[in-house]
């Protein structure tokens, strides 16, 4: 029978393309074996990722997908968060997930099945059915240590992070961390989505291995900690493999053709490291309010700039689907007249750019980003400097990692009520692009470039990591 091991991201597009890409990898260096992997449909948002897999799957004929039939929530979970919703939407796919091993079972030999932290629910099938589990984490280093110590810093206080405020927290590996700075689900003690996460940290020591998206020279501290066992204090940790960067080659997850985007002509024509990209994941909004700041901001920098704009949200709910942003209207959103006074030196794109491709391109010296784990990677691929500006997730961790432990980026700091104004946006784009500051973080992102590659390379950290890994699949 032939050897196979089986993938199972969960449903966000950023966790989905960071698996399809490990997938990759590991076919570069065993293609001997046969990927499978398990889509699970959220009942909210269901044909989000579908452009992206057929775009996918048609680039890469050999990776199998299994798409699991729909499961329908509960409708009193329907106000939750999305976090919620996905560990819900996970549960109930079990029983799909141990018939679709089952059967991958008759024709291969399954030698791991690798989950997402979201899927942590399935390892009880993993185990039922023999099957060694590993994680893929998909943030960083640093993000896994704060997950992994949660159980302990849940033991040593009876007071939720979000009520700390800069209180700071210590964690191994990391600097310390102001309270409400900890990953987004792991602030309100008494919501659900932290119970959830609170599960998922005590069992992913428990696994057979942790699969990081980082690098030896990245996260130096946080890896060290992770491997010296600092993080689980009161138990022993499952190996850990970092393997990356591993960023997404590009597969348009439009089913467009980004190569061509009119915003790469127009970078063409622009001198050499002079334009800051402002751009914010496949979630992030702002309101009127901001993005009108953010104009004045960017207006008063005197920069060259490219800036993707949304729609501001329409309800609090942060849920996008990427695939149907309706596309700004831009004379209402923005200052009057700022099109025309920024015309010879500024881009909007509208909803979506390519963003891999425009961080590659050498007109581009700076990004305004909010900080998910694959724009960081992608920044640092590109020796990119970013100016950090979190916005949801485990971003503004991320920010303090990024700035204070890395040095790759600068801060933006935002008021009580998280808004930046103006005056901040045209002081810290100045700093990133013309000032010392800038420099010193540019130096560093060059720096961490050229050992991003270097770990890539046959015999560096990261392609030592994932031959180790293969080579236990097959032993087995
Ligand atoms: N992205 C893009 N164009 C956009 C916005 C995002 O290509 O206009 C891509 C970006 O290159 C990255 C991913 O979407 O690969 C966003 O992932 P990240 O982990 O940074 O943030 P998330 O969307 O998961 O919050």
């Amino acid at each position: 029978m032939a050897d196979a091991i089986v993938l199972y991201p969960s449903p966000p597009i950023g966790h989905l393309v960071s698996m399809l890409e490990l997938g990759k990898l590991i076919l570069t260096h065993q293609p001997s074996l046969v990927i499978h992997v398990l889509v699970a449909t959220p009942p909210y948002r269901a044909d989000s990722t579908a452009p992206y897999i057929t775009s996918f799957s048609a680039t890469f004929p050999s990776i199998i997908f299994h798409h699991l039939p729909p499961v329908t929530l509960s409708p009193s979970l329907a106000p939750r968060h999305h976090e919620t919703l996905t560990f819900e939407t996970l549960r109930l796919n079990n029983p799909n997930v141990h018939q679709t091993l089952l059967s991958i079972s008759q024709n291969f030999t399954v030698h791991a099945l690798i989950i997402d932290f979201f899927c942590t629910v399935v390892r009880s099938v993993a185990s039922d059915l023999n099957v060694p589990a590993y994680y893929f984490f998909t943030s960083g280093a640093g993000c896994l240590a704060s997950f992994l110590y949660l159980p302990t810093l849940h033991k040593n206080t009876d007071k939720s992070f979000q009520d700390m405020g800069n209180t700071l927290v210590e964690i191994p590996g990391l600097p310390p961390i102001p309270a409400k700075d900890l990953a987004k689900p792991m602030l309100d003690r008494n919501d659900e989505v932290y119970q959830h996460f609170l599960y998922m940290a005590t069992q992913l020591p428990t696994s057979s291995g942790i699969i990081i998206n980082t690098f030896d020279q990245l996260e130096p501290r946080a890896i060290q900690a992770l491997t010296r066992g600092l993080c689980v204090p009161d138990g022993s940790t499952a190996p850990i493999y970092c393997i990356g960067p591993l960023i997404s080659s590009g597969e348009g997850r439009h089913g467009r053709d980004e190569a061509a985007h009119e915003c790469l002509t127009w970078l063409d024509s622009q001198p050499k490291q002079s334009v800051v990209f402002l751009c914010f994941g496949s979630l992030g909004l702002f309101s009127k309010n901001q993005l009108h700041e953010i104009a004045v901001g960017l207006e008063k920098s005197g920069q060259r700039f490219l800036w993707v704009v949304r729609n501001p949200p329409v309800s609090d709910d942060q849920n996008v689907d990427i695939t149907k942003l309706t596309d700004p209207d831009l004379n209402s959103l923005l200052p009057d007249g700022f099109l025309g006074r920024t015309r010879e030196r500024g881009m909007i794109v509208k909803s979506w750019a390519p963003q891999k491709a425009v961080l590659s391109h050498q007109s581009v010296g700076g990004f305004v980003s909010h900080c998910g784990w694959n724009s960081v990677l992608e920044a640092i691929c590109s020796g990119v400097p970013l100016l950090a500006w979190p916005l949801y997730a485990e971003q503004r961790l991320n920010r303090v990692l990024l700035v204070e432990e890395m040095k790759i980026a600068l801060p933006m700091v935002e008021s009580e009520n998280g808004f930046v104004s103006s005056v901040e946006v045209e002081k810290r784009v100045r700093e990133l692009m013309e000032c010392k500051e800038g420099e010193f973080v540019r130096e560093r992102v060059e720096a961490m470039k050229a050992a991003a590659k270097e770990a890539m390379s046959l015999h560096g950290s990261s392609c030592v990591a994932l031959s180790k890994l293969i080579g236990l699949w097959k032993k087995k």
